[in-house]
């Protein structure tokens, strides 16, 4: 089985965004990137069917600037055995990724293409849902649980009051969320390793793609800023601030 992984380069989980001064945008410049948290899992849960022998190939992609081969050198670190990038802007809409992913699978034939949920800079949850609908193949989405019985990948997702299991046909298309798995740290070695190996480069056009924007960002501004909380010395007090104040007591 072949694995094809999408990797998305991201302002780290645990930088507190900045919005650029224009308003255009959030602020990526001397900002730490790292690779999209839900795509590590998607990674790691790859890597692991390679190490108990049910996948024999894990292939990283990430379509983005030459900055995402950072990205893409994690990956091979983490244990892919391939890395490819794209060459694209940084900004490209989710249909765009999932046509991009589309031609690769054309060229790759995975057996199965497992992808982050969401991204956490544009938070889409798109890419692999309008992946599935081009390939016409079965996907199952947000999947905190996975095994492979009889050629199928049996999935196991998170729904209101309950778990649902579902058996998707292969080649099929995995979003993974962040039970999945613990996505491990790449050893010294093997980042040094990462460092001197091979990433095959493509370009949008080398797939025949071509990024029409069909989203325009008008504007991206802070949330407003709360008024802080008050104290108030007693029960009574507090009645008697959200019937004058607060007006939510008759
Ligand atoms: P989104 O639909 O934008 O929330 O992204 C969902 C998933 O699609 C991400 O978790 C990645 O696995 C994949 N993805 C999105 N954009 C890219 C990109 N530029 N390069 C590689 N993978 C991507």
């Amino acid at each position: 089985m072949k694995v094809l992984v999408a990797v998305k380069r991201v302002v780290d989980a645990y930088v507190k965004i900045r919005v650029a001064s224009d308003g255009s945008g959030v602020e990526t410049a001397n900002t730490k990137m790292s690779m999209n948290p839900f795509d590590e899992i998607a990674l790691e849960a790859a890597i692991r069917l390679v190490e108990s022998g049910q996948a024999s190939e894990v292939i990283a992609v990430s379509i983005g600037p030459d900055a995402v081969q950072e990205q893409l050198r994690t990956a091979l670190a983490m244990g892919a055995q391939r890395a490819i990038h794209i060459d694209a802007s940084a900004d490209l809409e989710p249909l765009t990724v999932a046509k991009t992913l589309q031609a690769l699978c054309a060229r790759e034939t995975p057996d199965l293409v497992i992808l982050g949920k969401q991204a956490i800079d544009d938070d889409s949850n798109q890419t692999g849902q309008m992946l599935g609908a081009l390939q016409g193949w079965g996907q199952a989405t947000s999947v905190s649980a996975l095994e492979f019985t009889q050629g199928k990948a049996v999935a196991t997702r998170e729904i209101d009051g309950g778990l649902e299991r579902l058996a998707v046909t292969l080649p099929g298309i995995i979003s993974v969320d962040l039970r999945l798995n613990d996505p491990r740290h790449p050893k010294l070695p093997d980042i040094m390793k990462a460092k001197r190996a091979p990433i095959e480069a493509l370009t949008l056009s080398d797939l025949g793609i071509t990024a029409n924007q069909r989203l325009e960002v008008l504007e991206v501004r802070e949330p407003p800023t709360r008024t802080p909380g008050v104290r108030v010395d007693s029960v009574s007090e507090l009645i008697e601030k959200l019937r004058n104040e607060a007006g939510v007591m008759p």
